[in-house]
């Protein structure tokens, strides 16, 4: 009795000097790893035996184990014996109880905290000289950070030859393409660039909304004197999305004596719009200014773009995803950057809130909610995730069992009789037109037909579908249903 409590007594006791020991190691690894790789791969894991030199620590996943070993254990091992320099070895065990086990493991969210994150200046103002005042570029904004691919190369090559070469061959020069693109990121990169290469110049990033702003108050104000003479300072211009500036006469005769002032003293403008310069419905006198340089289109980016912009950004943000995960995304996030962006924020959400490691499943399932999200502005974020992944086998059982009224089991056996045999049918079909379930899988999943019986079934529907106008509503009716369309 009394051995046992004194022996319980002397866990505890170790149980937290295994415990302080493992903070005053994990207090190094996480000055030298980053905070969200960090919290992921050390959370809930502890110091499970120290004896003899060897240092047992635990894992709470059997995932954990991997990564461990290929990425911390020699780091994990030189730290500890930093600390403790009869420590030898380090051997790892996959203890699944650590997880929710506060009196084992170390709580990293509270002894290391989150450092709150700068806030991006981009939305805030830099006064230049009198009146004269500029968004802050974004630092994050870089033409090294910029991915290049077939569909932006030009425009890329452009912005890399003006921040070399200010008011040179290209200028103007105009970019254009769809919204979430890259225009922004670009133009504010070349003016970083451009600060570099020229400290102290006078880089004035405005939006034209913002222009139009300034227009409006100088005339209210009766200052336009003003606001002319402040714009003659301005070394490099760049104004994004020119095309807000349509049908507002006054701010674009404005816009177009600033322009000339600052071209005739070759001074650099940069202009975005989301379409060429003959479409923005504005004056000719205008337009053709901005034809007078260099016009770089931007289209929507390839699979190999959108896989390696997701490599970048996953770096940027710290985070280790399988690069299968990565392509899922790239296979399914087609039509712009942001969306690629939208979605990797929800995996850094995912990865701090749940400390869940993504996974495809998972992705599909953050991609199909976005996709639904009734307030995820089209343009915006346009997930072009086909809902059909998400159907399951036992969903087009369910709905087609349904709709004819014929169980299930009979579907999948060995029944011949007509009101079965069509709808077996279209079940196959609908597994491999849209679960791309292979043949001879579908085939095992009716009770081991053969994969050419299945390829007959899926042959003879689609042909039926071309002559059979009831059966084609059937079908419809039930893609509907199964939202596979
Ligand atoms: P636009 O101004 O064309 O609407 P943005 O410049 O705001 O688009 O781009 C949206 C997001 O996508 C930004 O965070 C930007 O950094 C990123 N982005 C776009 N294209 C690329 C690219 N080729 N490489 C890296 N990041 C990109
Ligand atoms: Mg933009």
């Amino acid at each position: 009795m009394t051995c046992c409590a004194s022996l319980s007594h002397r866990n505890k006791v170790a149980t937290k000097d295994l415990q302080s020991l493992w903070l005053d190691i994990l207090s190094v690894i996480a000055s030298k790893v980053p905070r969200g790789q960090f919290i992921t791969w050390f959370k809930d894991t502890a110091i499970l035996g120290h004896e003899g030199g060897k240092l047992v620590i635990g894992l709470p996943l059997p995932v954990s184990l991997g990564w461990h070993m290929e990425h911390y254990s020699s780091l994990t091992r030189e730290v500890a014996q930093g600390v403790d320099p009869d420590i030898q070895q380090v051997v790892y065990t996959v203890d699944t109880g650590l997880r929710d086990n506060p009196t084992r493991t170390v709580d990293l969210l509270k002894h290391f905290p989150e450092q709150k994150r700068r806030k991006l200046p981009n939305k805030q103002e830099v006064r230049l000289a009198e009146g004269l005042v500029s968004k802050i570029l974004n630092p994050r904004y870089m033409l090294e950070n910029f991915i290049v691919g077939s569909d932006n190369r030009l425009a890329y090559a452009a912005c890399q030859s003006v921040s070399l070469h200010p008011g040179g061959r290209y200028n103007p020069l105009f970019l254009y393409g769809g919204v979430g693109l890259g225009k922004t990121h670009l133009l504010q990169a070349t003016g970083n660039a451009l600060l570099k290469l020229i400290p102290g110049a006078t880089v004035v990033y405005v939006t034209s909304e913002d222009f139009t702003n300034q227009v409006i108050e100088a005339i209210q104000r009766q200052k336009m004197e003003q606001f002319r003479r402040r714009y003659r300072v301005v070394d490099v211009l760049i104004i994004d999305d020119v095309q807000f500036l349509a049908n507002k006469e006054r701010t674009q005769e404005e816009f177009f004596h600033t322009f000339n002032a600052l071209y005739e003293e070759r001074k650099q403008i940069i202009l975005s719009a989301d379409r060429p310069p003959q479409e923005l419905q504005m004056e000719d006198r205008l337009t053709s200014r901005f034809e007078k340089g260099m016009i770089a289109d931007i289209g929507p980016p390839d699979y190999e773009t959108r896989l390696a912009i997701l490599v970048e950004k996953a770096q940027e943000y710290e985070l280790f995803i399988d690069r299968i995960v990565l392509e899922f995304i790239a296979e399914h996030a087609k039509k712009n950057v942001r969306e690629l962006e939208g979605i990797l924020m929800q995996v850094v959400a995912q990865y701090e809130l749940e400390q869940r490691v993504p996974t495809v499943k998972s992705m599909a399932e953050i991609m199909c909610k976005l996709s639904k999200d009734p307030y995820a502005k089209d343009d915006v974020i346009g997930f072009s995730v086909q809902p059909k992944r998400m159907a399951t086998f036992q969903d087009v059982m369910e709905a087609i069992s349904r709709y004819y009224s014929v169980s299930v089991q009979d579907m999948i056996g060995a029944s011949r009789v007509r009101e079965i045999l069509l709808p077996r049918q279209i079940a196959m079909y609908f597994l491999k037109k849209y679960l791309r379930i292979s043949y001879a899988n579908i085939g095992e999943r009716f009770s081991g037909r053969d994969h050419t019986t299945v390829m007959n079934s899926f042959g003879k529907i689609e042909k039926m579908l071309h002559n059979d106008p009831q059966l084609l509503r059937e079908v419809r009716a039930l893609e509907k249903e199964l939202d596979f369309v």
